[in-house]
Order: structure tokens, then C-alpha cells, then sequence
């Protein structure tokens, strides 16, 4: 009988993987298919990064029709700042980064990089000056290392050890059997949100680009994660101009500026200290926050 099994066992796995490689395949081609929705204006030219300073000029923005998500939306993220993004669920946070990254265009007002309105500039020049920290990272069915080398493809093993060190990845490589090797991804080793986040610090800092975008995870993660997340965070927006979307409160109260979103507008903004001072919005989510984490 296990004569049998062993072959036709062999066999089923042999058909499950080609049946998923044809899967994947199709996924592909699918996407290449698809038209995609955003593409360069005619005679789009190259960005110019001279600061990296970003400014939202009455930006409004709607998915559909009679549906507003934001509105004269006005705020200057100051060339080497960090400026944090809050405001409660739905409030339109992501859709700040989205619309910056061009996944989308405005609808009204425009978005300037260095001076340079961003829907006039190629996609390839803005999303190379952009490096994106996403809520869930996606990680390729592949080694940590080239995981991590995918932020700039023809880094150096050197500038990828560095990475590695500065995203405060290096205990957990070193826990790992195999190290950096180690497969990760849907067939590989399963690794934690903050693990993910991480790994996708260290490709934000291989990138070297001058903006860098960091949509913080909602998932709740635990004291001793969220402090190597914000180790990580400090070294990659060292000497960058940054945008953080956040939930948690506590990881931003270092930001130069804090703008906070309700309903898709500005409510209010200023430092930690001036918001708390102010006793608006953010005083409130600060107390609820400090309240839950009691
Ligand atoms: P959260 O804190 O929960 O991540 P958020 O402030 O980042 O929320 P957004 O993701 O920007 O909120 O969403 C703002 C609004 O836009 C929400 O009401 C959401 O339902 C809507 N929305 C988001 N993405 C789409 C989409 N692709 N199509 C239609 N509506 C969308």
C-alpha cells in the first residue's frame, strides 16, 4: 500500500505546484493586461530634486463620485522635516500617501514637489525620489537578503549589511537557522508585522531616496517591536524629508510638525506640546490612547 501512496502522494504534490505556478502566472498577466490608470501627462518631464521640500496646495480628492475624501487640503512638509499624519479611521491618512506616490491624482489643487506639480513629472523620476514604508510589506518567495536587496537592486552586499544593521534587523537574522538566507514569503517562514515592517525599513534605506513615506501598521504591536520600528524609523529619516502616517501617538510626539485630519480636513496642527496645550482634537485621541494603553 505505501508503494502506492508515496508516488501518487509525490504525484498530487507535483500537480498542486504546477497548479499554483500557472496561478501565479495568470495573476501576472493579469496585471500586464490591465491599463494602468495612472501614466505620464504628454511631455511629462523629469523631477527635479533640489530640497525635497512637499506641499499640499487645496488639494481635494474623491474614489468616487460625490464621495469627498479630502478637502482644501493645505500643508508644507519643510525640506529634512518629519511630519506625522493623524486623524481617526477613515479620516483619509492613507490617502495622503497614496495620492502622493501617485497611485491616484487629485481631483482638485495640486501637490508640488520642490516647486514642481507632481502630476506634470514622469512616474519613474517621482517614484524614485519616494521611498515607501506600506502598512503590509509584500515579501517575494525568497531569501531575507534579496528581500531586502529588492529596495535597490544593485546595492552592494556592504550597503545591504548596513541596512540590515540600521533597520535593527540583525538579532532576528541572527535567530533564524539559515540567517539571511532563510526563505521568506507565502512558502517561506512566516515573520511578524513588525518583523515585515522592518524588513521594509531596510529597503527604504537601501533605496536612498530623499522623501521617504512611512504608513505605520494599525495592527498593535508589542512595547519591545514598536521601539526597534522607531530605532529603525529615526536612523532611515535621518537627513530625509518624511511623512509618517500614524496610528499610534506615542511614536510620533518627535515630529517637527503633527497635522491632524478629521473628516478629510485639517483640523489642526503643531508640535506635540502645542497640540496638547490646544486641547482640541489630538488632546483628545492622546488621552484615549494613554487611556487604552493603561
Ligand atoms: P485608517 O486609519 O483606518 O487606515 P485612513 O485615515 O488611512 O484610515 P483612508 O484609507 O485614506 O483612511 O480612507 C479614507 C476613506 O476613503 C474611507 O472612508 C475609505 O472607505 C475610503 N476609501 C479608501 N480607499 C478607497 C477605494 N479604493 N475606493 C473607494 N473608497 C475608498
Amino acid at each position: 500500500m505505501i508503494q502506492l501512496f508515496l508516488p501518487l502522494n509525490f504525484l498530487g504534490f507535483v500537480y498542486r505546484e504546477i497548479r499554483r505556478a500557472l496561478t501565479d502566472l495568470e495573476n501576472m498577466l493579469g496585471l500586464l493586461k490591465r491599463k494602468p490608470q495612472i501614466t505620464d501627462a504628454a511631455g511629462a518631464s523629469t523631477l527635479q530634486l533640489t530640497k525635497g521640500e512637499i506641499r499640499f496646495e487645496q488639494v481635494a480628492f474623491q474614489y468616487q463620485p460625490e464621495r469627498p475624501i479630502l478637502q482644501q487640503l493645505n500643508f508644507t512638509v519643510p525640506a529634512g522635516s518629519k511630519v506625522a499624519i493623524v486623524g481617526a479611521s477613515g479620516a483619509g491618512k492613507s490617502t495622503i500617501a497614496r495620492l502622493l506616490y501617485r497611485f491616484y491624482t487629485t481631483s482638485a489643487g495640486r501637490i508640488c514637489i520642490d516647486g514642481q506639480d507632481i502630476s506634470t513629472v514622469t512616474l519613474d523620476s517621482l517614484r524614485r525620489a519616494i521611498a515607501i514604508v506600506p502598512q503590509d510589506t509584500v515579501l517575494f518567495n525568497s531569501s531575507i537578503r534579496e528581500n531586502i536587496r529588492y529596495g535597490r537592486p544593485d546595492a552592494s552586499e556592504a550597503d545591504i549589511d548596513q541596512a540590515i544593521a540600521l533597520a535593527h534587523l540583525q538579532h532576528f537574522i541572527a535567530s533564524l537557522p539559515q540567517g539571511d538566507a532563510t526563505l521568506v514569503g507565502e512558502r517561506g517562514l512566516k515573520v511578524s508585522g513588525g518583523e515585515k515592517q522592518r524588513i521594509a525599513i531596510a529597503r527604504a534605506i537601501l533605496k536612498r531616496s530623499p522623501i521617504l513615506l512611512f504608513d505605520e501598521a494599525t495592527s498593535a504591536l508589542d512595547s519591545a517591536s514598536e521601539q526597534a520600528i522607531l530605532q529603525a524609523m529615526r536612523e532611515v529619516a535621518r537627513n530625509h524629508t518624511s511623512v509618517v502616517i500614524a496610528h499610534r501617538l506615542s511614536t510620533i510626539t518627535d515630529a517637527d510638525n503633527i497635522i491632524v485630519l478629521k473628516h478629510g480636513q485639517l483640523a489642526e496642527q503643531g508640535s506635540h506640546d502645542e497640540l496638547l496645550a490646544a486641547g482640541g482634537e489630538y488632546a483628545r485621541m492622546w488621552q484615549l490612547q494613554q487611556k487604552q494603553q493603561q
